[in-house]
């Protein structure tokens, strides 16, 4: 059977191994901030292992708490890391508390309670690994299946620190003056390499899985408009079968190769921009906005009538129509058409739904262009709308 000592240098070992790859890994990509951080905390917890391994040679006050204050202090930085990786604001109500234990854990173990302030280093830790396992499983948005080993292996690590401190008061050992050395402790010190292990190797995947997932989100985003793009538009809606009461509008800036000729392209791409901000001021919920190519767009509207989905692709043009973009050589103005397509009581493809808006579209721009046409379903057997001009 492994000693204690033994059991504290395999998880100084393993810990400093872990850091090592974590910083690699951050050097090698350092836009994962998350990573450096993961390696920070689980570098202060291998300097806890090593002054506690110290500690249990030479009890000294000094050395304790420095030891548990390095333990807490670890396991925050381990939390600010699952919510840096999460994307969740407010570290402060996590540090905070963090901050205010390990100060009472130093006074009690300065006044001789030294079993105390293992007890309330453990209760620290205890929450804060509790804080991660439930953070990731209330927010993480990736396959359940990692989501569900990351808090299932820093629960288990919770209970095992939460054990050591459940045997401190049932011995009701407040003050020590060595370290304590129990079953609790020896099964804390097998279940925390284990699971640190555990979660480390988990970082790396959870590290390729945002790679992946911030790769995937670029390539269906336009890079000039920030808009979704026809890939986006594909992967969003390409499977779903639409009715009666959703609608995709299909716009093209009108005459716009000859605001390129005539303003530039870089006048060109800021008209662009414009148009995306005006739609994006009106894409609400279930209404998904995209830039399918050169100057023409797209929105997706759910759960809209026809002639709701009419006025708003009204509303888009005549808001367009009155944006003003400063150019050397004076003021532009510029119109946009638009083409209405809506899914059938049957179910319609994306395909069918995007050729009857194209048609649509097609008529816009005979019909003199700055305007919006819905071939159907607005009351009669064949109505167009009449063209809505701007000005
Ligand atoms: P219409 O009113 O019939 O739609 O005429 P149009 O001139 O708008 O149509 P056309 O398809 O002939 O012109 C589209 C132009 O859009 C041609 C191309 O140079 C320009 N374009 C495509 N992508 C971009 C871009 O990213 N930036 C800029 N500035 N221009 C672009
Ligand atoms: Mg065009
Ligand atoms: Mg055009």
């Amino acid at each position: 059977m492994l000693d204690f000592c033994s059991l504290l240098l395999a998880a100084a070992l393993s810990g400093t191994c872990l850091s090592i790859t974590m910083f690699a890994i951050w050097f090698t990509a350092p836009r994962a901030g998350f990573v450096l951080t993961v390696a920070c905390g689980i570098l202060v917890l291998v300097v806890h292992v090593i002054l506690f391994w110290q500690y249990t040679k030479e009890p000294d006050p000094l050395l304790c708490q420095v030891a548990l204050a390095m333990l807490s202090l670890g396991f925050l930085i381990l939390c600010l890391s699952a919510m840096q990786y999460l994307g969740m604001p407010g570290y402060g109500r996590v540090a905070m508390p963090t901050f205010l234990a390990m100060a009472i854990c130093a006074a009690t173990t300065y006044f001789g309670f030294d079993g105390v302030g293992f007890m309330i280093t453990y209760v620290t830790v205890t929450a804060l690994l509790s804080t991660i396992g439930a953070m990731f499983w209330i927010n993480g948005s990736h396959d359940r299946r990692i989501l569900l080993v990351v808090s299932f292996l820093s629960g288990t690590c919770a209970v095992s620190f939460a054990l050591c401190c459940a045997v401190l008061m049932a011995k009701g050992q407040w003050t020590l003056g060595v370290a304590p050395d129990n079953w609790a402790e020896r099964l804390n010190s097998v279940v925390a390499v284990a699971c640190m292990t555990g979660l480390g190797a988990l970082t790396l995947s959870l590290h390729h899985l945002q790679a992946q997932i911030e790769l995937k989100a670029e390539t269906m985003t336009d890079p000039l408009t920030g808009l979704m793009n026809r890939r986006g538009l594909t992967s969003l809606h390409g499977e779903r079968a639409f009715g009666p009461f959703t609608a995709i509008v299909m716009f093209d800036l009108d005459h716009f190769k000859r605001t390129n000729d005539v303003y530039g392209h870089p006048v060109g791409d800021q008209v662009l921009c414009r148009f995306a901000a005006v739609i994006k001021k009106y894409a609400r919920t279930g209404v998904d906005a995209f830039r399918l190519g050169g100057e023409e767009f797209a929105i997706v509207m759910s759960r809209m009538t026809p002639e709701k989905a009419y006025d708003l692709a009204s509303k888009i043009g005549v808001a367009f129509g009155t944006e003003i973009v400063p150019t050397p050589l004076g003021p532009l103005r510029s119109t946009v058409s638009g083409g209405i397509g809506i899914g059938e009581a049957e179910g319609s493809s994306l395909n069918d739904v995007l050729a009857e808006a194209d048609t649509a579209l097609y008529a816009a721009k005979r019909a003199g262009r700055n305007c919006v046409i819905s071939h159907k379903r607005m009351g009669k057997a064949e109505p167009v709308r009449p063209a809505l001009r701007t000005a």
